[in-house]
């Protein structure tokens, strides 16, 4: 995988780089993480700073991330296990989209007709989307992409419509 290199980058330009690059690739470090222990060797560095510094000088894709660790030969089980981690979440999050979207549909059917949903169907459609949120948050935090929280958070905003499904019930 080839290797970008930035002139004016602190993390390119310091002696820990190749560590601190395997530990984001192959151990799915948080760059808040990254910076901290980078303070820790004498470079100090803000998170937005590593976060550029993998965006733009490192591929930081699943697949990059899985070849890079086969290349290094390291942790190439733990990266394995992420992977299936990561697949699992995906089904999960397939799942719940699709019962919280008909949770939804049934909160409009039901507004429109004057009629209220059942406790069942409440109760089965924010676990649905209680689930979603987790495995959202899961699979970002899988990823390295906890800086994204706020993306996370809209996306699910987005899929449930909170106000409107919540408002409908009561
Ligand atoms: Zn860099």
């Amino acid at each position: 995988m080839p290797m970008e290199y930035g002139r004016r980058c602190k993390v390119c330009n310091c002696s820990t780089r190749a560590e601190a690059d395997r530990l984001k690739l192959a151990e799915g470090w948080s760059d808040q993480r990254i910076a901290d222990w980078l303070g820790e060797h004498g470079v100090i560095v803000s998170r937005v700073a590593v976060r550029s510094h993998f965006l733009n000088h490192a591929d930081v894709k699943a697949d990059a991330r899985r070849e890079y660790a086969r290349a290094q030969g390291v942790g190439a089980a733990a990266v394995e296990k992420r992977v299936s981690d990561i697949e699992r979440l995906d089904r999960s999050i397939e799942l719940n989209a699709k019962i919280a979207e008909e949770y939804a549909e049934s909160t409009l059917a039901a507004l429109k007709n004057g009629q209220k949903l059942s406790m069942a169907q409440v109760t089965a459609g924010t676990a649905a989307f209680s689930e979603l949120r987790h495995a959202i948050q899961a699979k970002a935090n899988l990823l390295g992409d906890t800086p994204q929280d706020d993306l996370t958070d809209l996306l699910v905003r987005a899929l449930s419509g909170d106000d409107d499904a919540t408002r409908a019930t009561r």
